[in-house]
């Protein structure tokens, strides 16, 4: 252990960019989901402490590390954190319950104006 080498640590950037077709919870129509990940990472042994100042620094995650590093892991771990719980479009509608068990609502009354094709 070596006290005082602050700002010496080896850090990780993981930079990643590109575009997700999640399901929406609403109405379960596709959605594109831009992704941007920029993580800094500190690694660490496994089995050994986590500096006490990397829990604090939300800007920094330790990673524990031994031998090799599985970058796709890292990857798909850091998409999956920065993955939505419950993707939704700003602006959607649920979608109609079938058979028909609705009765005159607002919407059937709009959608018939409409002349939509409810082939039912
Ligand atoms: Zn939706």
């Amino acid at each position: 252990m070596v006290d005082g080498v602050e700002g010496l640590e080896p850090r990780l950037r993981l930079v990643v960019e590109g575009e997700l077709q999640l399901c929406c919870q609403r109405c379960l129509g596709g959605m594109a989901w831009p992704v941007k990940v920029d993580s800094s990472l500190q690694p660490v042994r496994s089995g050994q402490q986590i500096p006490e100042e990397e829990l604090e620094d939300d800007e920094v995650d330790a990673i524990e590390l031994d031998g090799e590093l599985d970058v796709l892991a890292l990857v798909e771990d850091e998409i999956l954190l920065a993955l939505p719980i419950a993707p939704r479009h700003q602006v959607c509608d649920a979608p109609q319950p079938e058979g028909g068990v609705s009765k005159e609502s607002p919407f059937a009354a709009l959608a018939s104006l409409r002349g939509s094709h409810s082939a039912n």
